[in-house]
């Protein structure tokens, strides 16, 4: 309503108007600080074209802007903020979203730890996007670890990841101090806490089949492996390494009444004779993940871990494990899950990597993975995954997220830029009777630039099937041409453009073009011929269709191809 009352005073003037960048700049500055301070606002205003002669007019609208927004209760100006951040220059990544963290300090420390199985895809990078925005936002120092420890059959190590994921990392601005930490080169630190655990009596080596051990625990019952004495543990300790996959595992004493039965005497090494890419054969006696986080955390000095809610049981390990050592607790702060709808599915690295492998998908950057690269590839950009995530947040609860938030956090700022070029799916071909001589239609590169081109006609027109099936018979606007009744031999019927009649897109010289669609598929079609200046990686619009990025030109068949972004 507010803002409705200032809209209307400023009508009357020619200039642009910054209402909108007023409100925002002044929302964000009581975001920040107990009130906006209105000396704050006009610097920020010459970013968005404020010219000095319009200083003298702007500055009462900023007092009274400033005044109401520091009149509003703080949640509304968090609410308020959401709706006018766009206005916001180069804002750096603080949002409402972002709630603080416990135990903020000028030293924190937050790590990124994938698992290599493949590339990133957009549920995963959410997770680890959101560790590093919040370092972002302290300062703090991020470190990358690889968690590469041996995996299992249905969840392999792709050497090709490591590459990946990296790469989706620098793309997507992400900081981290150099070198990378590999857990695989750290075994042989696991192996001394290991036998700490063990000369403790906190540890035991244990031979019992699975099925025994998964008796037990459901039984509240120790198993007799648990009951030998420390020297006697520390010799089975090193005859697991001369043994074969399955014969004995390491496992923690906890107490057999805990609650959670998967948390009773906890297994923390195994044996695996898995080939591992980077360090071949050289270990087969694997930490499991709660273990080689518990000493990583400690010894790289961790402070701050978010990570889904899946992990709960792990982190509860991960507290059992510092406590037994006396070692201070890093923060954990587990998220909900996050559905994310409009994907076709479920994402998931493993599916991702079976199709991969089999060749199904066309690689790491099909679009039906996903992944990083693949939205890289489609014209999704690296600002609009940041930001998406940073409007997640932390959410305690599993919640649902539409991609669609992702699309139009992307059309938002696409929009202003992106060429407009016509582009007819399943061309049909279309005469013209009694047509204008006209040989070319000047239009817009786009609507709210001065910029023009030229659209070639000729005696041959295409229109897509869809609207021809949609229009036929009656009577249709090819747009910026004339208006026919359209048919496989149309007829022209006048020129002046009513808004009562339908328009369409059309082509006439047209350029071979396809769009591959996010289902992984292609749609074919004819381009107006001034694609040809555009550059590899461009983002531009085809105008009722949707937002795409020009991924390739095939010289052989003189084909452009395309990614289609979002609509
Ligand atoms: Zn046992």
């Amino acid at each position: 309503m507010v803002k409705k009352e200032i809209k209307k005073e400023s009508k009357s003037q020619t200039k642009k108007d910054f209402t909108n960048h007023i409100f925002a700049y002044s929302l964000e500055n009581a975001l920040e600080h107990p009130i906006a301070a209105p000396n704050i606002i006009l610097p920020k205003l010459f970013q968005h074209g404020l010219e000095k002669e319009q200083i003298k007019d702007i500055l009462p609208k900023i007092n009274e802007i400033v005044n109401l927004v520091n009149k509003m209760p703080k949640d509304q100006v968090k609410k308020e903020f959401e709706k006018y951040s766009e206005y916001v220059k180069d804002r750096v990544y603080f949002s409402p979203a972002l709630k603080e963290l416990p135990n903020v300090s000028k030293n924190m420390v937050f790590r990124l730890a994938p698992f290599p199985s493949g590339a990133l895809h957009l549920g995963n990078t959410k997770t680890y996007l959101l560790n590093a925005l919040y370092a972002e936002k302290y300062n703090a120092k991020v470190l990358l670890v690889m968690d590469d420890t041996v995996g299992s059959e249905e969840k392999k190590i792709m050497p090709e990841a490591y590459k990946l994921i990296q790469e989706a990392f620098q793309w997507l601005k992400v900081k981290y101090k150099k070198p990378i930490i590999y857990k695989s080169d750290r075994l042989e630190i696991y192996y001394k806490y290991a036998e700490d655990l063990i000369k403790k009596n906190k540890a035991y080596v244990c031979s019992c089949k699975q099925e025994e051990i998964k008796e037990n625990r459901v039984a509240q019952r120790e198993c007799s492996c648990r009951q030998f004495p420390v020297s006697e543990q520390l010799l089975r300790w090193k005859k697991m390494f001369k043994s074969k996959q399955g014969e004995y595992v390491l496992r923690i004493k906890t107490s057999m009444q805990d609650p959670n039965p998967a948390f009773r005497d906890r297994v923390l090494f195994r044996i695996s004779e898995r080939y591992h890419p980077k360090v071949g054969n050289k270990y087969k006696v694997w930490p499991m993940l709660e273990f080689s986080w518990a000493i990583d955390d400690h010894l790289l000095g961790v402070t701050h871990i978010i990570r889904g809610k899946e992990l709960m049981i792990e982190g509860d390990m991960e507290n059992y494990i510092w406590d037994i050592f006396g070692w201070k607790r890093p923060n954990l702060i587990h998220c909900g899950l996050i559905k994310l709808e409009g994907i076709g599915g479920k994402l998931s690295k493993s599916k991702a990597q079976r199709e991969v492998l089999s060749g199904d998908y066309s690689g790491w950057d099909d679009p039906r993975t996903w992944s990083v690269q693949s939205l890289r590839r489609r014209g999704i950009l690296q600002e609009s995954i940041r930001e998406f995530v940073e409007k997640i947040g932390l959410n305690q609860n599993e919640i649902t997220v539409p991609v669609d938030d992702l699309y139009s956090i992307n059309r938002k700022k696409l929009d202003s830029e992106a060429k407009r070029y016509f582009f007819v799916q399943d061309p049909v071909s279309i005469e013209i009777t009694n047509a204008p001589q006209i040989k070319r239609v000047q239009t817009k590169y786009h609507p709210e630039k001065p910029k023009t081109k030229d659209l070639l006609v000729g005696k041959e027109i295409f229109v897509s099937l869809k609207d021809f099936n949609k229009f036929k018979g009656k009577q249709i606007r090819l747009m910026y041409l004339y208006n026919i009744k359209l048919d496989k031999q149309s007829e022209f019927t006048f020129e002046e453009n009513k808004p009562e009649i339908p328009k369409i897109h059309w082509v006439s010289k047209g350029l071979k073009t396809k769009v591959m669609m996010p289902e992984g598929t292609y749609v074919f079609g004819l381009s107006e011929e001034n694609i040809s200046k555009l550059k590899i990686g461009e983002i531009i619009q085809f105008e009722r269709f949707g937002f795409c990025r020009l991924d390739n030109f095939d010289k052989k068949k003189k084909e452009y191809e395309f990614w289609f972004t979002h609509n």
